[in-house]
């Protein structure tokens, strides 16, 4: 839709005074931003409920995204370039004398995700829009976000991210929309109409309510919806103004214990964590979410056996399988379907994509206290799980161990991963290396007994938010170059190779980049008062903290660095600034100790003098999707070093890449799909291979105290850890040390070592040689457009959910 800027003025000002009752020259940046988001708002309300019309009056396919994250980031500007007023808001502001800029910054990022598993649902959700594909996001809408990370004194301190404490402009309240979810209490069997039935009794009820948020597709008037559940206590029942006092204690306690379960999302990346709560709000937004489907399903006057034509349900990794088992609840007890041909329709119409191969991730949860949890939900899964034996039994009649490996209830515990599989159709992984592993190994029974189910589908990113939001000079300079049909097809990207020797068009490359690093230098003076060199390589390592993702293996090609700079200062070599942001878990004390040694090594680096400035250390605190746009579009080399196998796809090295940086990367996730795409020339690889990996893990025969003793580097840099030559006690880093040397170094950290030293070296004489670098970084611009979340909803469209795109006139 097109709104001109006289009218964004008009409805900005009467939304100022409607609002809050201020002139533009009286209210504060986040007034205005309130102001400004609300009216965008209203201009994508129409198109919203055409959409929601559009969508049921067609009778189309709908998509329903389960996720127990959706890492958002900021909406403000998306909205407005997806919208296509980006210009017209400008100039209206820019005659209020506003910087929109300074708007955006109002924002405060929606950080419901721990990291890449989040961010990949808010990317699907604007690719989904964006094709104009029917697809839904459900979710949990929770009070805390991940937590704010301040960095004192060089270590992580948590504080809780209040992210609605000045209310969320984007989303409505959908109190009629509301649902009630039951926990705990019995459930007894009995007989009518000649049919077995169960009731559900004394059970704590809780009520779900829906807060929907548009999202909007780029120029197309599509507004699809993510619909987020926020939990609430039955009134009523029992009623506050209750004269007895026992009563009146007993409502308190229901009542934070209601509220608890939407009030935080856990902060674990791929770490086991937490339990009855976290069962607790699984079940919660996936029950609450399956109801209103079932509930607008009806409305349509189809019969409910042909629910799978009409509807997908994407299990967004192991988190929400309980779906499974809560659509069997629907339709056997409640739509009174029988057994068989509700397993039909669920297994139809659920696909569930895993994420990672880390065992600790593989939710498991202990039957007893499930049982009192979800008792209904209990027997069904016994029931599947019966069932499923039965079957494979069948199948491998002599192969007990088989059935047991198997099976979805064992040794007292429910494993979830195994629901998902055995109640869906599809199986994904979410790279090539990362499917074939799961094929091969970790589910590898799985894909014998159903080898149809698997298949890959390699993650993406939102090209708008990464490129065209993130990068503007970017994205403008490529418009002049090929057009601007690389935006609604992102692999006409390709057309930059024939500019890729261009002098011309690599120094316009060159100088976008310097530009962008210079705003970066200039943000990191602001907030950190540290002048970094734009001249210097921008070396980033951005991600969550896990021991996995190595960040030890940066910090110490660093440490290398800077002993022999303090040997030789004169040392040929470009300046280089390496810039890390990472979350640890707070209950993580391995990575959260990472965290103070970057800062220690920080530390010591960026106050010697006598190494002339040539390397710099910098730690940017709280790193979240609005700090890593800033960030990308100024990188030179992004880091993508976790121990081969471990890193199932990776979606930080697609956006650098398609922000023009060169990856030096192991053959893990999808690098060697980048790989492919850009060439060995235009990428450093190091490192083990996946089978050297493998063969380690399953063999052994790794030494790590025997790399820390045959390689002088090496011993000198661990023993720094213990030694207090980083001017921290002895005692600091021991854990890092246990880890590397008593512990055999799990990730490689040693062993990769010498390989990733001399791939370092080979990106500085790249960098050297600017017309050569300058080419890389057009290369990877040019084969990024593959790694567009479009293109990975475009398969999952085709392949896994059957839906199309539905354009709205
Ligand atoms: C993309 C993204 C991630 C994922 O990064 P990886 O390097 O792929 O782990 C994590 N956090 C934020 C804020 C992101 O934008």
């Amino acid at each position: 839709m097109y709104v001109d800027k006289e009218t964004i003025k008009r409805d900005f000002k009467k939304k100022l005074t409607s609002m809050f009752a201020e002139e533009v020259e009286e209210a504060s940046n986040i007034h205005k931003y309130q102001a400004l988001a609300s009216v965008i708002k209203d201009y994508s309300a129409e198109n919203w409920m055409k959409t929601r019309k559009h969508y049921t009056e067609k009778r189309e396919k709908q998509v329903y995204y389960f996720s127990m994250e959706f890492l958002l980031g900021r909406l403000l500007m998306s909205n407005i370039i997806n919208i296509g007023i980006e210009k017209e808001c400008q100039s209206a502001l820019k005659d209020l004398g506003i910087e929109l800029r300074d708007l955006e910054e109002a924002e405060m990022d929606a950080g419901l995700g721990n990291g890449g598993l989040g961010r990949l649902a808010a990317c699907f959700l604007d690719s989904m829009a964006s094709l104009g594909i029917p697809g839904n996001g459900c979710g949990i809408r929770y009070n805390y976000g991940l937590f704010e990370q301040k960095i004192i004194d060089g270590y992580q301190v948590e504080v809780p991210d209040n992210w609605l404490r000045d209310g969320n402009v984007w989303e409505v309240r959908k109190q009629n929309k509301a649902v009630e979810v039951r926990f705990g209490g019995q459930v007894k069997p009995y007989f009518e109409d000649n049919r077995l039935k169960f009731s559900h009794e004394d059970y704590d009820p809780v009520i779900a309510v829906p807060y929907d948020m548009p999202i909007v597709g780029y120029h197309n008037n599509t507004v699809n919806t993510l619909r987020l559940w926020s939990a609430e206590p039955v009134t009523g029942e029992f009623d506050f103004s209750s004269f007895s006092k026992g009563e009146y204690t007993k409502a308190v306690e229901y009542k934070s214990l209601v509220e608890s379960i939407s009030q935080v999302l856990y902060p674990d990346d791929s770490r086991e964590e937490g339990r009855i709560l976290r069962v607790k709000q699984q079940y919660f937004f996936v029950s609450a979410g399956i109801q209103s489907i079932i509930r607008t399903y009806k409305k349509m006057g189809v019969p409910i056996n042909r629910l799978d034509e009409y509807i997908a349900i994407h299990i967004n990794d192991t988190h929400p399988s309980v779906a499974v088992a809560e659509l069997m609840r629907i339709l056997v007890d409640e739509e009174e379907i029988s057994w068989d041909e509700a397993w039909r329709i669920t297994t139809n119409t659920m696909a569930y994509t895993n994420h990672t191969i880390l065992a600790e991730a593989l939710e498991k949860w202990p039957v007893e206290m499930f049982k009192k949890i979800l008792p209904r939900i209990y027997m069904i899964i016994e029931e599947i799980d019966r069932r499923f034996r039965e079957e494979l039994s069948r199948r491998y009649p002599n192969d007990s161990n088989r059935i047991r490996r198997m099976a979805i209830i064992r040794d007292g515990s429910i494993h979830m991963a195994h629901l998902a599989i055995v109640g869906s159709h599809s199986v994904n992984g979410v790279a090539k290396l990362h499917t074939e592993i799961l094929k091969k190994q970790e589910l590898s029974d799985f894909y014998n007994y159903y080898p149809y189910k698997f298949n890959n589908k390699t993650n993406g990113i939102t090209h708008r938010r990464w490129l065209i939001q993130a990068n503007p000079e970017l994205s403008n300079l490529i418009d002049s170059a090929i057009g601007t049909k690389w935006i609604y097809m992102p692999t006409e990207l390709r057309r930059l190779m024939s500019y890729s020797k261009d002098r011309i068009f690599q120094s316009k490359i060159g100088a976008v980049k310097y530009h962008n690093k210079i705003k970066l230098a200039n943000y990191i003076k602001d907030k950190y008062d540290i002048d970094i060199d734009p001249n210097s390589i921008y070396d980033v390592q951005i991600k969550r903290l896990h021991a996995y993702k190595r960040q030890l293996l940066n910090v110490f090609n660093i440490l290398n660095l800077y002993y022999q700079l303090k040997e030789n200062p004169d040392m040929d070599i470009v300046p280089r600034t390496f810039i890390f942001g990472a979350k640890a878990s707070p209950s993580y004390y391995l990575a959260k100790q990472i965290i103070k040694l970057i800062n220690t090594v920080a530390a010591k680096v960026n106050n010697d003098i006598s190494i002339k400035g040539k390397i710099k250390v910098i730690f940017l605190a709280n790193y979240r999707v609005s700090l890593a746009e800033k960030i990308i579009p100024a990188a030179d080399v992004s880091e993508q070093i976790s121990t081969t196998t471990k890193e199932a796809s990776g979606t930080s090295n697609m956006k650098f890449m398609m922000n023009g940086a060169v990856t030096i990367a192991t053959l893990d996730g999808a690098n060697i799909e980048i790989k492919e795409e850009v060439g060995d020339d235009n990428i450093v690889i190091f490192g083990m291979k996946d089978y050297e990996v493998i063969n380690y893990y399953k063999n052994g025969g790794y030494s790590a105290r025997d790399f820390y003793n045959n390689d002088a580097r090496l011993t000198r840099i661990v023993n720094a850890l213990i030694d207090g030559s980083l001017n921290v006690s002895s005692s600091e880093f021991k854990i890092i040390y246990d880890s590397l040397i008593n512990h055999n170094d799990e990730y490689f950290v040693l062993r990769d070592f010498d390989s990733y030293v001399k791939a370092q070296g080979r990106i500085d004489e790249l960098y050297k040689d600017s017309v050569k670098w300058e080419e890389m970084c057009i290369c990877n611009i040019a084969n990024s457009g593959v790694f567009s979340s479009d293109n990975t909803i475009l398969q999952y469209s085709k392949e896994v959910w059957n839906t199309k795109s539905s354009l709205i006139l």
